[in-house]
């Protein structure tokens, strides 16, 4: 029921980590990460609490998780297909080359499901959410931004998505319809939430992105393309101490 994500100087686990925590009060049923280091994407995703997850990660990859400095997160919340390990998002394509955690609901996900199964893309979740990452692989363009599209272009509901590829690696791709989402600025990198509390401890500093608007997020700078795939000019937000 939320993501998070984050690119920079920092060890991203632990900032995933922690926006999860912050995003608790949405409710949710199970949670995971995807990270990218040296172009590879590793997941860990695991159906409970976040101390679940934790404790998953402690245990895979012991204390020790510097060096991954990009990575995406989802606290779920189910929709379609039971709170379970492999329902958990993050889902990845076949060959794990490409992340994807889902906020919201495809309406039309049985019939692109049905489709893509037709061109040889099984899915192993019972989620609306999972076929997105066959999409991205089977309408890939060699353009990240046009590939997006083309995949957006097709789903019908809501949705608020961040995105891994292996092909372009140690970049964040976000885009969003009809569910929340808020990218943050701060000196050290990106930090991307559902909503704002859970980004707060790290900068006041934010965009929110427009319905279909793409945003490609890497450590040193942020575009915005809109539905033609022109950059778009955004100016960041200042948010007010609230009391
Ligand atoms: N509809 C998706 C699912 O059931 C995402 C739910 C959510 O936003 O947490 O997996």
């Amino acid at each position: 029921c939320g993501i998070v994500g984050y690119i920079g100087k920092e060890n991203a686990v632990p900032i995933l980590l922690e926006g999860l925590k912050k995003l608790e009060y949405r409710g949710y049923d199970s949670a995971g990460i995807a990270v990218m280091t040296d172009g590879v994407i590793t997941v860990r995703k695991k159906k409970g609490r976040i101390q679940q997850l934790q404790d998953l990660i402690d245990q895979e990859a012991g204390a020790d998780n510097a060096g991954e400095h990009c990575g995406i997160g989802h606290t779920r919340w189910a929709t379609h297909g039971e709170p379970s390990d492999v329902n958990a998002h993050p889902h990845t394509n076949q060959s794990g080359t490409i992340a994807v955690v889902h906020n919201g609901i495809i309406e039309n996900y049985m019939q692109l499901r049905e489709r893509m199964g037709r061109r040889g893309f099984t899915c192993v979740s019972e989620t609306d959410s999972e076929v997105i990452a066959h999409m991205l692989e089977y309408y890939g363009t060699g353009n990240p931004i046009e590939t997006i599209r083309k995949v957006t272009d097709r789903l019908e509901g809501s949705y608020a998505l961040a995105v891994l590829f292996k092909e372009y690696p140690n970049r964040i791709y976000c885009v969003r319809k009809d569910s929340p989402m808020v990218i943050g600025q701060a000196p050290d990198g990106f930090y991307i939430a559902s909503d704002a509390p859970a980004i707060l401890t790290h900068t006041r500093d934010v965009y929110y992105p427009e319905h279909g608007e793409i945003a490609e997020i890497s450590e040193s700078g942020i575009l915005f393309f809109d539905e033609d795939a022109q950059i778009v000019e955004k100016e960041t937000i200042h948010l007010e101490l609230k009391e």
